[in-house]
Order: C-alpha cells, then sequence, then structure tokens
C-alpha cells in the first residue's frame, strides 16, 4: 500500500496489518473446509484478503471506505472469487447478499474495526447469519470479556449472550507493533465456534433481558438486581444449584441463567 498517498482514517477504525505473518496464522487458526465462503468485514488494503482468496472458495468483503477501491481493485486483478461491497456492513442485507452465492460453509474472517466490535459480533446472531466460525481481531480487554468463565471481573451480559450461541476461545495475541498507524491497544485474534445444540430457552428476549437485568449494578446481589422479578422462583432455581439470592451474577453459568428464565417465563 502506498502510505504517502492514503490518509488513515481514524473514524472508521484503520489500523492495518503491516505484514503477511499474522494474516497466514488467522487463516491457519480458521481451518477454511472445502466449497467455502469467507465473509471479510474492512479489507483495508486487502492484508488479509490476500490469503483469504488463496483459501477460500469465494470471499466476500464489506469495506465502507470508497477511497480503497483503486488499491484493492488493483491488488485483486485476475481473481474472479473475490466481491467487495463499498459499504457499511452493519445497514447491509447480508442475508440477502448472500443468496448470489452457492457454498457448504459459512465464515467470518476479519481484523474487525475496533468502534463497532461488538455491534458487528452481534449482527451476526441477531440477523441470524448462518456464519459456522468467525475469526476475528479484536482489542485484547474486549476478547477477555467475550471468553471470560464465570466468577471472573470480565464475565458480564455480552459473555453470557455471545457464549449461548458460540464457544469462544482465545487464540493468540498481536501486539500494537504488527499495525500501521500503531494503535493504543494490543490485540487478540478470537474464534468463535457455533454451537451444534443451543440450550433450550422458552422464551429468547425475555431471557437475554433477565440476564442484562442480573448485570445491571455489578457489585450488586441478585436480590438487588432482580427486585422486580418473581424472587421466590428465581431462589428455588438457585438452590438446586446450592446458592441463594445473596449471589452476584458474574458467579451464574450460562446454564444458571437458562434455568432461572425458563422457571419464570414459559
Ligand atoms: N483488514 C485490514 C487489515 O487487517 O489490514 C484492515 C483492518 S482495519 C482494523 C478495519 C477496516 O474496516 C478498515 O478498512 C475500515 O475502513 C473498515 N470499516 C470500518 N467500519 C466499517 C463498516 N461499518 N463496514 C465495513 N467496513 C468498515
Amino acid at each position: 500500500m502506498q502510505k504517502d498517498f492514503f490518509h488513515f482514517k481514524k473514524k472508521f477504525g484503520q489500523n492495518f496489518l503491516k505484514d503477511e505473518s499474522i494474516p497466514r496464522k488467522i487463516v491457519e487458526h480458521a481451518s477454511i473446509l472445502e466449497d467455502s465462503l469467507v465473509i471479510e468485514v474492512g479489507p483495508g488494503s486487502g492484508a488479509l484478503t490476500k490469503i483469504l482468496v488463496q483459501n477460500a472458495k469465494q470471499v466476500l468483503c464489506y469495506e465502507i471506505d470508497t477511497e480503497l477501491e483503486d488499491v484493492l481493485a488493483q491488488q485483486f486483478i485476475g481473481y474472479d472469487n473475490i466481491s467487495i461491497i463499498y459499504d457499511d456492513f452493519l445497514k447491509r442485507d447480508v442475508k440477502e447478499d448472500l443468496t448470489r452465492y452457492s457454498y457448504s460453509h459459512l465464515y467470518l474472517i476479519a481484523n474487525l474495526p475496533y468502534y463497532i466490535t461488538t455491534p458487528i459480533i452481534t449482527k451476526v446472531i441477531e440477523d441470524a447469519i448462518p456464519v459456522e466460525k468467525m475469526v476475528v481481531m479484536v482489542q485484547k480487554e474486549v476478547a477477555y470479556r467475550f471468553s471470560a468463565k464465570p466468577g471472573s471481573k470480565d464475565y458480564s451480559s455480552i459473555t453470557v449472550f455471545l457464549n449461548y450461541y458460540y464457544d469462544i476461545k482465545n487464540e493468540f495475541e498481536v501486539s500494537r507493533n504488527c499495525f500501521i498507524p500503531k494503535p493504543n491497544v494490543d490485540s487478540m485474534v478470537v474464534s468463535f465456534t457455533r454451537k451444534k445444540e443451543l440450550l433450550s430457552v422458552h422464551n429468547l428476549p425475555l431471557f437475554f433481558q433477565l440476564v442484562r437485568d442480573s448485570f445491571r449494578y455489578k457489585r450488586k446481589m441478585l436480590r438487588n438486581n432482580l427486585k422486580n422479578y418473581d424472587l421466590e422462583k428465581v431462589s428455588q432455581v438457585l438452590e438446586r444449584y446450592h446458592l441463594d439470592l445473596k449471589v452476584r451474577a458474574e458467579e451464574l453459568s450460562l446454564e444458571v441463567f437458562v434455568a432461572i428464565s425458563n422457571s419464570l417465563f414459559s
């Protein structure tokens, strides 16, 4: 990339990978199967895209910055397995875009723009885009929140939400020195593998509302955060797990949240 002619845009979270070693490692961790379509959010100048086109049947990129159009067009002359949509990923009907392709496996592999990491991952879930595996680079602190275990300080409502759908694993750290311009934070590559079977929840919207309410004031006991719920029922479920209403949300596993939710809502 001709850095002299391109002005990196902070507002788009533009920190580009400097060389091929990290993109190669990311793609290795994805273990892309035959007949796969890979979605990449934010190809930038194509550091990761270059490796993706060599490993996937089809690559579908979304890039918000139209100034990158020429750089990317040059880079992928002669490749017929890449499409780039110049638009805001968050606003796209991705399922509609996908109808143009045939494939057996769907991945999302990206060095995500950090200002919208959670909205991008949440969109995949809420729009029911059938991604079976995501391998994404995110800010290290955010990765700890995604993959946190009950009882740790990073465990929060987003952890429970994401872990309901995906098995989440921190794969490897990436130093801030691997990017241009150099960000103020270090990064982590995280993999999300779609769970084959989801726990049975009677009412999904109310389940996620219950989880959010449970974490409203993190240091408070469940009794206080769930004042407006049927505490008698909550207490009965907690007893089955040898817990009581003095417990804090950060100590409850996904299974306990599901059990509480299913006893409250039908
Ligand atoms: N993949 C490149 C790399 O690893 O070198 C660039 C990664 S950079 C962290 C994030 C990229 O996402 C930028 O190219 C930025 O313009 C793009 N981007 C930011 N917001 C976006 C959005 N809402 N939709 C699509 N692309 C976006």
